[in-house]
């Protein structure tokens, strides 16, 4: 957590009064505050107990490239004058084949061994959005996400009904061993192991086991519900938008969808704030964590005390995780977990790379 916001008894209440002001209020999109030519963009790979000295040099280094490659790429496309649409689903490309983070290639497993990806988009001028649950075989969640908000009169699809609209807009599929880490599929051994379910048969397809770095597997036994990743870019134009995709969390049940494709829990954009949510699903659904921080926002709060104060009600509640922001323009992010994989870079700043929560 960022700042100590000194909450007083009865204050909640308040807020929570000011936050339904505040939802009458935002019914209509408003006019874009950003209009003077200026990009930001910032992005999270996932948050958990990540601490200094529990995690290896290479392991460290590998993170910290992967999230300088993903923010130099947007920085790329909003520089050049490109959009935030294309921005988030660009950088969410490079992470979703990036078989460190949770989200496309490197998705964790279900309890039944399969991949089950949920992605959403959200553009802030019009509060247009798009997403989908349960996808199992799609290469880039994200521009499924993105295809829906822009090719279909709904916003949320879900499991073969998504694959099969896929396929009417042309996306790249996969079978289910494209998705295959043997990390991840570790994890949910573990995972399912300890809950004493049985371990499901390892997918078609996939190699025969192998090792996995000994520092690998001890980050993910700590980070095994994180590691969704999610982009919000602010281009030239004075668009917003703000994206979010993940497998979800290891040894997931029944079906099981989390905030990620919920718009207003995961994912949100509207007038000048975009936000993108990561950790216990559960609770940030329960807590319309992103809506909240925008809505927040919108009460005059300023944008870094807006999320520092949704997190601590997250914490109230015994939610974990963090959330990456663009509000008024200006990057933000907020943590009740010890890291954060993250970057942020604005038009007229230095690139920013961060991991721990002291950085
Ligand atoms: N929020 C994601 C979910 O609950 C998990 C994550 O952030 O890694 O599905």
């Amino acid at each position: 957590m960022r700042a100590n916001d000194n909450r007083i008894p009865g204050e909640t209440i308040m807020i929570r009064t000011a936050l339904a002001a505040a939802l009458m209020s935002a019914a209509a999109p408003a006019a874009l505050a950003q209009d003077d030519g200026g990009w930001s963009i910032i992005i999270h790979g996932g948050a958990g107990v990540i601490e200094r000295g529990q995690m290896d040099a290479d392991t460290e280094a590998a993170y910290r490239e992967a999230l300088s490659g993903a923010l130099e790429a947007g920085r790329e496309i909003l520089a050049g004058g490109g959009s935030a649409m294309d921005a988030v689903e660009q950088v969410a490309w490079i992470l979703e084949d990036d078989p460190l983070f949770n989200a496309g290639r490197g998705s964790v497993y279900t309890s039944e061994g399969t991949v089950e990806n949920d992605a959403s988009i959200m553009r802030a001028s019009d509060m247009q959005a798009g997403a989908v649950g349960g996808v199992m075989n799609v290469r880039h969640p994200i521009s499924l996400a993105r295809a829906v908000m822009e090719h279909s009169p709904h916003v949320m699809l879900i499991a073969d009904g998504a694959s099969a609209f896929a396929d009417e807009q042309g996306l790249e599929r996969v079978d289910q061993a494209f998705y295959f880490t043997e990390r991840r599929w570790q994890a949910m051994v573990r995972a399912v192991e300890a809950m004493g379910l049985p371990v499901p048969e390892r997918p078609e397809g996939a190699p025969e086991p192998e090792p996995v770095r000994e520092g690998m597997l001890d980050i993910l036994d700590r980070e095994k519900r994180f590691g969704t990743i999610g982009v919000v870019a602010l281009d030239q134009s004075g668009e917003l938008v703000a994206g979010t995709t993940t497998g979800g969390t290891t040894a997931k049940r029944w079906g099981r969808v989390g905030d990620t494709p919920i718009i207003g829990a995961g994912t949100y954009a509207a007038n000048d704030c975009g936000v993108s949510a990561t950790g216990t699903g559960e609770y940030f659904i329960r807590l319309s964590v992103a809506a909240r921080i925008c809505l927040l926002s919108e009460t005059g709060l300023d944008g870094q005390a807006a999320a520092d104060r949704v997190m601590d009600e997250l914490t109230d509640i015994e939610g974990d995780g963090g959330i990456v922001a663009l509000i008024g323009g200006q990057p933000v992010w907020s943590m009740n977990t010890s890291g954060m994989y993250r970057a942020s870079q604005t038009h007229d700043g230095e690139p920013y790379v961060a991991i721990f929560d002291d950085e």
